[in-house]
């Protein structure tokens, strides 16, 4: 295929763009970016003045339930999901059924990933067997597979002792060790941020230092080994803090936040007692999630993702403290940070880049995707304009668990293409042969 883009405003701090020009793709590569391309005879050409181009999204934090739980959903389903919101490559958590921990599950979903080809899929391994915490999993098997990030997200690791021998050995590789942080033994059945919430509500309260406690011993053991950190979805202050001093004191430390956490408190749960408000870690209180923003905008935040989490209808519709923790999200999580963050200026496009292609890449070990001659052609373009309200109709995940339903948004991906292919084409997802 050869193609135009012409006329949007194409971001990639990667290579100092920053100006409205057209684009030359042929067959899988960017051939030209300029000012004005006259289109070549055979190429199609699509306007995208008032539109943003940037390098293709990747979220490096969401659970496609496959295999398993394909009731909630598929690879296929969570690939769709991702062209939807303008992701072309996404980081899958291993707490599948049965649990990714081992190289011929990390090929499993890469393969099926391919086959669809409306996301790429860069598993993350467990770090425990079966996410049992007895015994390390195969973390060189699944290297030699592809996994570069290991995790037994949904879980904390609750022992020093395995998460210092699961941090020796990974250091050992080009990976990175990720970090669920919850104590167990604190949080015990909380539901709720524990506080004001709590006690209003009559719900068992899960702490802030239930989350802390670990985000401090997983810096120290990065400290000891030398192995790679990074904190998955960080929701308190004091959790921004650890990671901002252990970035200063020149460790490996990186860490994300989720657009729930950015956007919703606490004080959002009512006594409806919405189920899509229950989520791992809990909204934390307003000043959390202000700071969160902030060290977003700052930088201190690596990344954004989604926590993806999708669950059936019938799990969600139950009493708030026996549904399962987790909301969809990555649909609406570019179209969120766009309606928060970018249309009132609090952040440039360049740090939307930043936070959403180039830092997820860098910490998962993925070769950089950049808006330049000889690249490949992956990348999306986006109607910062477009106004929207989020129904379950819009969503195309199987599962519709979010509370941002029939919120307003303005901005999001209309067109995306990987590696010269479409996956999104005017806000629909492509099918792919
Ligand atoms: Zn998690």
């Amino acid at each position: 295929m050869t193609l135009v883009l012409k006329g949007a405003r194409c971001v990639d701090p990667q290579v100092n763009l920053d100006s409205v020009c057209d684009i030359l793709v042929e067959g899988t590569q960017i051939i030209a970016i300029d000012n004005s391309i006259d289109a070549p005879q055979n190429a199609s050409v699509l306007d995208c003045s008032g539109k943003v181009i940037l390098p293709g999204l990747m979220d490096i934090h969401v659970h496609f339930r496959d295999p398993g739980q394909e009731y909630k959903e598929t690879i296929e389903g969570g690939c769709a999901s991702s062209a939807h919101g303008g992701y072309t490559d996404v980081a899958t958590m291993p707490n599948t059924s049965p649990v990714c921990d081992t190289g011929a599950l990390v090929t499993y979903q890469i393969e099926k990933s391919r086959a669809c080809g409306t996301a790429r899929i860069h598993p993350i391994g467990a770090i425990s067997h079966g996410q049992q915490q007895e015994s390390l999993a195969e973390i060189g098997d699944m290297y030699a597979a592809g996994a570069r990030a290991f995790s037994d997200d949904g879980r904390g690791v609750q022992t020093a002792g395995l998460m210092r021998i699961a941090m020796d050995y990974i250091s050992q590789f080009d990976a990175v060790a990720i970090s669920h942080c919850q104590d167990e033994f604190l949080v015990g059945s909380g539901v709720v941020n524990e506080g004001v919430v709590s006690t209003r509500l009559g719900l068992a309260g899960w702490p802030a230092q239930g989350e802390e406690i670990q985000i401090a011993r997983d810096i120290m053991l990065s400290e000891l080994t030398g192995c790679p950190l990074h904190i998955a979805h960080v929701s308190t202050i004091k959790g921004v803090e650890m990671v901002k001093q252990a970035k200063q004191s020149g460790l490996q430390v990186t860490c994300e936040v989720t657009p729930h956490h950015l956007f919703l408190c606490e004080d959002d749960i009512t006594e409806d007692f919405d189920t899509n408000y229950k989520m791992n870690p809990p909204l934390r209180t307003k000043e959390d999630m202000l700071a969160l923003q902030e060290a977003l905008i700052d930088g201190t935040i690596d990344c954004v993702v989604s926590d993806h989490a999708p669950h059936a209808a019938h799990e969600k519709d139950y009493e708030f403290e026996r549904a399962p923790f987790g909301i969809v999200g990555i649909e609406t999580e570019l179209p969120l940070i766009l309606t928060n963050l970018v249309q009132n200026g609090k952040l440039s496009w360049s740090r939307v880049v930043q936070t959403m292609c180039i830092n997820p890449r860098k910490i998962l070990r993925c070769n950089p995707v950049v808006l330049k001659p000889g690249s490949e052609a992956t990348l999306v373009v986006i109607d910062p304009q477009k106004k929207f309200t989020v129904t379950k109709d819009w969503l195309v995940s199987k599962s519709k668990n979010t509370p941002f339903l029939g919120f307003e948004l303005t901005g999001c991906a209309t067109d995306a293409l990987l590696c010269g292919s479409w996956t999104l084409r005017s806000g629909s997802v492509a099918i792919q042969s």
